[in-house]
């Protein structure tokens, strides 16, 4: 198994390599209001965060520090209180524009 963030398309199948809870994926995605491209790039940098943490940074390989990622992260969005919150999300709106952009520059 390599020691890649394992896109979030791959976690939608049961047999991925990795253990995440069942649905996570399609569950994230629809966090952002089925934004692939956004909530994929979400997942990429809460599991990035993960790997520099001294716990799973000091795995033994690579791809065991890649599967601890995986799990802790899919499991911490995954937490009911945590549900349809994503810490990179600019706003946390409930139930479907999760993940635009702030309205920063409004046209006059
Ligand atoms: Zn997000």
């Amino acid at each position: 198994m390599s020691d890649r963030i394992p896109p979030l398309r791959e976690l939608c199948f049961t047999r991925n390599g990795h253990r995440v809870p069942p649905g996570f994926a399609v569950s994230y995605v629809r966090a952002h209001g089925s934004e692939w491209l956004v909530a994929e790039e979400h997942w990429e940098r809460l599991v990035a965060q993960v790997l520099r943490t001294k716990d799973v940074g000091r795995r033994a390989s690579p791809g065991e520090a890649m599967r601890a990622a995986v799990t802790i992260a899919s499991t911490l969005l995954s937490d009911p209180l945590l549900r349809r919150r994503c810490p990179y999300c600019p706003s946390q709106v409930r139930g479907g524009a999760h993940g635009r952009e702030p309205a920063g520059a409004e046209q006059p």
